[in-house]
């Protein structure tokens, strides 16, 4: 990458300030890396401006791309923040510490099998940096795309730990906040490395069977394109293919029949508004037999991280099996893009909204694991114990979707229990909980919760919160809350002898170190 393509990309965005000041943060990162090398040989700046590059290419606004420039300065070279913020500005400087302190943490981090950092200075540090601004992970993420694809040059061994990591770490990352494209860039890249045999059989899997059906598949679009255009339907359609990595996760479900995999090509129809996707649905249904179990509406039903379309796969006449996906422009852009999208260029202001210091409620459903990453990296700053499993729990579990019978929605790891639910609504309904309804019916404390589950918590005000229900909640905000009330309540001892000793310790460190 070179600074000319970078600064011909940016041109079509920013302003003519935004560029000077672009340019002054190129010249400044490669007079810094000057005589630093990459592993394939090429100047080291061809990084940074790689990374840049790919944040322009998302739409990023102008402070994380000037970031993505300077990334790896602070690290790297004898550049200190202090010079970062008089030359581009605090949010700049903020960004660039954000992503130092994640690759320190990373440093940290022990073994291959634990992609956790081992120490809990280097966890906070890492805690701190992501939650307090997302566009962190973003940039972590446009760091790792490029180190994936110049990955070839890295000795093999590192070729797999990078892999691994990034397709149990970063894609998750991504695909949390919605960044469809960029999840699947990592893991493509990813995959390449870990499984390469199965990588090149599964190509060539798709490439064969694409050969046949792609043929078949033109006639069924043709069709649907001149049914949509005498119905007056304003829109456009093209085919999408399965990922290689996706195919191999689906195939793991199938036991392996790529028979049962419906969806290698589908045909996505875009269409500019809610009311044209359930009209295309039923004109598509009025067309061909769908197959009932495979109608998915996640317009109204959005995936945990927010993504929304209808899925619908059917049959035609000639017994071939299509899945089409409808969306308007907005579930499309978001689709791809993800978070990126709230910082695009022209709507910086929507930027502060995502970035600190905001409750769950404030933030759509799909992002309030940011706020619930805020508390964990506020209870390891406070000082206290937090095991390994409970932060995999938090940080890398899945997430499902649950609704008030209000219709609030609310965003928990998979494996919830109610009284996680009950906690997050609210810590005094947590406290007088006294039994659950899941979807009308009565459901049990150790019961887990499903994804669009609505949930009714039933409270008396006498009910008291008890010891044994510390083995009903799974979530750090739910076990800080009851933790208090059990406390409060002398359940629970004050603080615990080993808790205050290790408090002891980190407030004496502090105070060394200063
Ligand atoms: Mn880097």
């Amino acid at each position: 990458m070179d600074k000319r393509s970078v600064l011909s990309l940016a041109k079509e965005f920013y302003d003519e300030d935004q560029l000077a000041e672009l340019e002054h943060a190129i010249s400044y990162a490669a007079e810094k890396h000057s005589g630093q090398k990459r592993l394939s040989g090429e100047p080291y700046i061809t990084h940074p401006l790689a990374v840049a590059h790919s944040l322009l290419d998302w739409g990023m606004d102008i402070d994380t791309v000037l970031a993505g420039v300077l990334h790896d300065t602070v690290e790297d070279t004898d550049a200190e923040l202090g010079d970062i913020e008089n030359l581009f500005g605090r949010d700049v400087a903020f960004l660039v510490d954000g992503v130092t302190k994640v690759s320190q943490a990373r440093a940290g981090m022990r073994s291959l099998d634990s992609y956790l950092p081992q120490t809990k200075d280097n966890l906070s540090k890492l805690l701190i940096a992501v939650s307090q601004d997302v566009r962190v992970i973003i940039i972590k993420l446009a760091d790792r795309i490029h180190n994936l694809q110049t990955l070839k040059s890295m000795p093999p061994a590192k070729q797999k730990k990078i892999a691994r990591e990034s397709l149990e770490v970063f894609a998750p990352m991504a695909d949390r906040l919605g960044m469809g494209r960029v999840r699947m860039q990592i893991e493509e890249l990813a995959f390449r490395y870990l499984e390469p045999k199965e990588y090149d059989h599964l190509k060539n899997l798709i490439r064969k069977r694409l050969g046949k059906s792609t043929r078949k598949l033109g006639t069924v679009r043709t069709d649907v394109e001149n049914e949509l255009k005498k119905q007056g339907v304003p829109f456009e359609i093209n085919g999408r293919v399965k990922s290689v990595y996706s195919l191999y996760r689906k195939l793991e479900k199938v036991n392996g029949n790529i028979d049962d995999i419906y969806d290698l090509m589908a045909l996505r129809i875009i269409v500019p508004n809610n009311e044209t996707c359930y009209r295309v649905l039923g004109i598509l249904h009025s067309m061909y037999q769908p197959m009932l179990a495979r109608i998915k509406d996640y317009i109204a039903v959005p995936k945990p991280n927010g993504y929304q379309s209808l899925h619908t796969t059917v049959i035609t006449p000639s017994k071939q099996i299509v899945e089409f996906q409808i969306r308007t422009n907005e579930m499309h852009e978001y689709a791809e893009r993800g978070l990126a999208a709230s910082f695009h260029y022209h709507e910086q202001k929507s930027t502060k909204n995502y970035a600190r210091k905001k409750g769950s409620s404030h933030l759509p459903g799909e992002l309030q694991w940011i706020t619930q990453m805020q508390e964990v990296a506020a209870r390891l700053r406070d000082g206290e114990e937090i095991s390994h499993e409970q932060l995999n729990v938090d940080l890398f579990s899945n997430r499902i979707f649950v609704y008030s019978p209000k219709g609030d929605i609310y965003n928990l790891p998979e494996g919830a229990l109610p009284l996680d639910f009950a906690y997050i609504v609210h810590s005094d309904i947590g406290k007088h909980a006294y039994s659950f309804r899941v979807n009308g019916t009565i459901h049990a404390f150790d019961k887990p919760l499903h994804n669009g589950d609505v949930v009714e918590v039933i409270t008396r005000r006498l009910s008291q919160p008890k010891k044994d229900w510390l083995e009903l909640v799974t979530t750090t905000h739910a076990q800080t809350k009851l933790r208090m009330q059990l406390r409060k309540l002398g359940i629970l001892q004050a603080v615990s002898g080993a808790a205050a000793i290790i408090r002891d310790k980190a407030t004496r460190k502090q105070s060394n170190s200063k």
